[in-house]
């Protein structure tokens, strides 16, 4: 294991934000893991760096996540379980299980960053989540030096939520997930512009034509961050009690939502940030916001971390003091 000092996190992370992490090491097998649990600095862990705003220099000890391999662990007529090393890109695993032709994962092809963050924040895309799939998450913990399986049905996943975004945040090193994948298609086309997208390329749905349709879309809509940078949406669709939606709806009759559970409505961020005027705002900073998705920050110059972090700040304001609603960041902020 080899420890480095004032490392530059600059390429690790999607915003292309120039911060210093004071330790860094990469993590490449569970010997090099659990020799790092011992260094005596504060933790954090790094993927791919796609949900991450790096607003000051870390000061304890990052680790980079390099473990990676796969290998299928049982199946069945109907289903394939297969157990994916964290630091295994996530698309790479995506457009490996379409080539199989086994579902569950096709929607969210295209969503950058490594495998064993996907359950932090239970990424979604499409009418998909990745909680639908997993079987099981390993993971490490790095104050009790101790290895952990936890059931899917165990992780508290939430819309854009886990166990492992809340208390376990920092302390729980993901190491592989086991995903139950489908050998009998159960596609889900009626989301977004999916079907549409399907009947423009004139192919029947497959599990490799929806995979193929999301990227289409996703690559026409949003910034590719090796030309901006950027760490997809910013914050997180807020979700109302339909008491407070109902006086809403009466001022703003266009404003979209969608129920969600328990008497409450979802309403899209990007609305309501696109209402107070910030789609394609350039912050002389260099901070900005996307011109085709309101919900996505940019750097489009040499922003800074606390630049980024001050736009978010008075786009949230500005929501606020409109609507009453107060967003939330769905990017962690470092
Ligand atoms: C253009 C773009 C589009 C995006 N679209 C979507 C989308 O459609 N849906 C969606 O949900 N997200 C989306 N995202 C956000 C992002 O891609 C996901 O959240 C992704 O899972 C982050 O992976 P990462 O490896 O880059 O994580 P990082 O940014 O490196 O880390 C994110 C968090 O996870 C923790 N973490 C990372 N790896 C581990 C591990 N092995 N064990 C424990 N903790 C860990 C980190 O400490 C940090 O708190 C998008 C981002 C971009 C830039």
């Amino acid at each position: 294991m080899h420890l480095q000092q004032n490392k530059s996190l600059r390429t690790q992370n999607t915003f292309g934000i120039d911060c210093t992490a004071a330790y860094f090491v990469e993590i490449h097998n569970l010997a090099d893991l659990e020799e790092a649990a011992h260094l005596p600095y504060p933790k954090r862990i790094l993927g791919g760096g796609s949900n991450i705003l790096l607003t000051q220099p870390v000061q304890g000890l990052v680790l980079g996540n390099c473990l990676l391999g796969k290998h299928i662990i049982a199946q069945d007529d109907d289903h394939v379980y297969i157990t994916v090393a964290s630091g295994e890109t996530w698309h790479n695993l995506v457009m490996y299980t379409v080539e199989q032709g086994w579902g569950g994962l096709e929607n969210l092809a295209l969503i950058p960053g490594t495998v064993g963050a996907a359950p932090i924040q239970n990424i979604g895309a499409y009418g998909a989540e990745v909680a639908d799939v997993i079987a099981t998450v390993q993971w490490f913990h790095l104050d009790e030096h101790a290895y952990i399986t936890t059931s899917g049905a165990d992780c508290a996943f939430g819309y854009r939520d886990s166990m492992f975004k809340r208390s376990l945040l920092n302390k729980a090193f993901i190491t592989d997930v086991t995903f139950k994948l489908n050998k009998k298609t159960q596609l889900k086309t009626g989301y977004g512009a999916i079907s549409e997208e399907l009947k423009k390329m004139n192919i029947p749905a497959t599990v490799a034509s929806v995979a193929q349709a999301v990227i289409n879309i996703r690559s026409s809509k949003l910034p590719n961050p090796a030309i901006i940078g950027n760490a997809g949406s910013f914050f997180k669709n807020p979700t109302i009690t339909r008491a407070a939606f109902l006086p809403l709806q009466s001022q703003y009759p266009n404003m979209p939502f969608y129920p969600a559970n328990d008497n409450m409505v979802k309403i899209p961020a990007g609305w309501l940030i696109e209402q107070c005027g910030w789609k394609g705002y350039n912050a002389p900073t260099g901070a900005g916001v996307h011109n085709l998705q309101a919900l996505v920050l940019v750097n489009r110059q040499n922003a800074t971390g606390r630049d980024i972090w001050q736009l978010s700040q008075d786009i949230l304001q500005s929501v606020a003091s409109r609507f009453h609603i107060v967003l939330e960041r769905e990017v962690q902020i470092w």
